[in-house]
């Protein structure tokens, strides 16, 4: 049995970082990009006019009112789209809409609405005087070309499809996304939709793994519920194996005369870093490897197994998609806790502000076995092994669940 502390820092020293794809820009929300994008051209790539209107030399137009307007001779019109290839002299102006290039020798652009209008053919009667640069974008004024855009490792949102497009990239490079395999076993188990019978109970683990995998948007690949006879167990595994990154199970790695999982585990040549940590639920945790490949064993009490997820998965999820993972903050206790002297404890809870503290209040119900623990919650709890109960007004160490508020 090892200590919490030590099996993190296993597991971390053993995740495999995942290779790249290049995929669809329209795919690619919510990946995390594997290179830094440059910019391949100046943004705004040309001078153009920032407001519909006309495209004038500021100079021309001095001591231009509404009641003394300035005429400028109109020799052309330029749209958004349009290569923009003309040229204005003294007194002369061009129509110019919004995004249209701007003419050679024009140094400004005047709105429609301080003008006699787009109706005018051959002269337009200015009613306002101009600077140099007014309502002008100018090339590279927001980015020049080369310059990084977005750092590799970032999440890919909105904001980084926006700029990707902008620039021109139909695809980009990210990491891949794991490739998980859940199982739960258990010759008691029944799927939900099945009638009842003595001594069986529903499966609920591979309903919570399932959604979490998903939650973070990755693809469950393989997914069953498995007998608990090692036969059974092989043909998973080894398929398994053979075709995912990441294998989560619930239940058959503890003490039972029924629990083969870590024995097939074993033979088919996973290497067993640890198996049982010093935490409380879900002590007779395993962690092996086989190739690059993480196999997590948890224990089938469905608070074991769901607390184990996010404790021990999770944070594995994060490091491989390069997120910022999220951290222990402390919070104050509203109700005590109950620590163990050995082991790290664990507990759903209850995370909110009063009075501008952050408190939380760990669930009544503390057994491995109650799933209602986790409906209320909003966070995991934890204390490092200590004597007695930790005392309401404590600090604690807290984790929000990422799907979740504070409330
Ligand atoms: P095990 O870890 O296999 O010894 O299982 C521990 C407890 O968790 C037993 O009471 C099992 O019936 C229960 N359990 C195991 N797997 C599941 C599951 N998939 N869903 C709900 N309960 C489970
Ligand atoms: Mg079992």
């Amino acid at each position: 049995m090892i200590s919490f502390d030590k099996a993190k820092s296993i597991v971390n020293k053993n995740i495999t970082a995942l290779d790249t794809e290049s995929i669809d820009l329209m795919e690619s929300g919510g990946r995390v990009l594997a290179e830094d994008i440059r910019a391949t051209f100046d943004m705004p790539r040309f001078n153009n006019s920032a407001m519909d209107g006309f495209a004038v030399r500021a100079s021309d137009l001095m001591g231009a009112s509404k009641n003394k307007p300035i005429i400028l001779k109109l020799i052309g019109g330029i749209a958004a789209g349009d290569s923009g290839d003309l040229s204005i002299g003294q007194g002369e102006c061009t129509r110019c809409m919004t995004g249209a290039p701007l003419p050679r020798g024009a140094d400004a652009i005047v709105i429609v609405e301080d003008t006699s209008g787009f109706e005018d053919k051959n002269e337009v009667k200015i009613f306002t005087e101009s600077f140099s640069g007014k309502n002008i974008r100018y090339k590279g004024e927001e980015i020049s070309n080369g310059d990084i855009l977005i750092k590799k490792n970032q999440l890919i949102s909105a904001s980084e499809i926006g700029i990707l497009a902008s620039f021109g990239y139909a695809k980009v490079l990210v990491y891949r996304v794991p490739k998980i395999a859940i199982f739960a076993t258990g010759d008691e188990l029944l799927e939900p939709g099945e009638v009842l019978k003595d001594g069986k109970i529903y499966n609920s683990n591979l309903y919570i793994f399932s959604e979490l995998v998903r939650q973070r948007g990755f693809n469950v690949v393989m997914k069953e519920v498995v007998n608990d006879s090692p036969e059974s167990l092989r043909i998973f595994l080894s398929e398994a194996l053979n075709n995912c990154d990441i294998i989560i199970s619930s239940g058959g790695v503890s003490m039972g005369k029924y629990d083969y999982v870590r024995d097939i585990f074993m033979e088919l040549g996973v290497e067993e870093h640890f198996w049982k940590v010093t935490q409380k639920p879900g002590k007779p945790l395993f962690f092996g490897t086989k190739s690059g490949k993480m196999i997590f064993g948890l224990p089938g009490n469905p608070v074991s197994s769901f607390l184990g997820f996010m404790v021990w998965v999770w944070p594995v999820f994060d490091r491989l998609m390069k997120v910022q993972k999220s951290q222990w903050i402390k919070a104050k206790l509203e109700t005590p806790f109950p620590q163990e002297p050995i082991k790290t404890r664990f507990l759903f809870g209850k995370l909110f502000v009063k009075k501008e503290n952050l408190m939380c209040t760990p669930s009544s119900k503390i057994g491995s076995h109650m799933l209602s623990s986790s409906l209320d919650a909003n966070c995991i709890i934890k204390a490092d092994p200590g004597q007695g109960d930790l005392q309401k007004g404590k600090d604690i160490s807290v984790k929000l669940l990422p799907w979740k508020n504070l409330s």
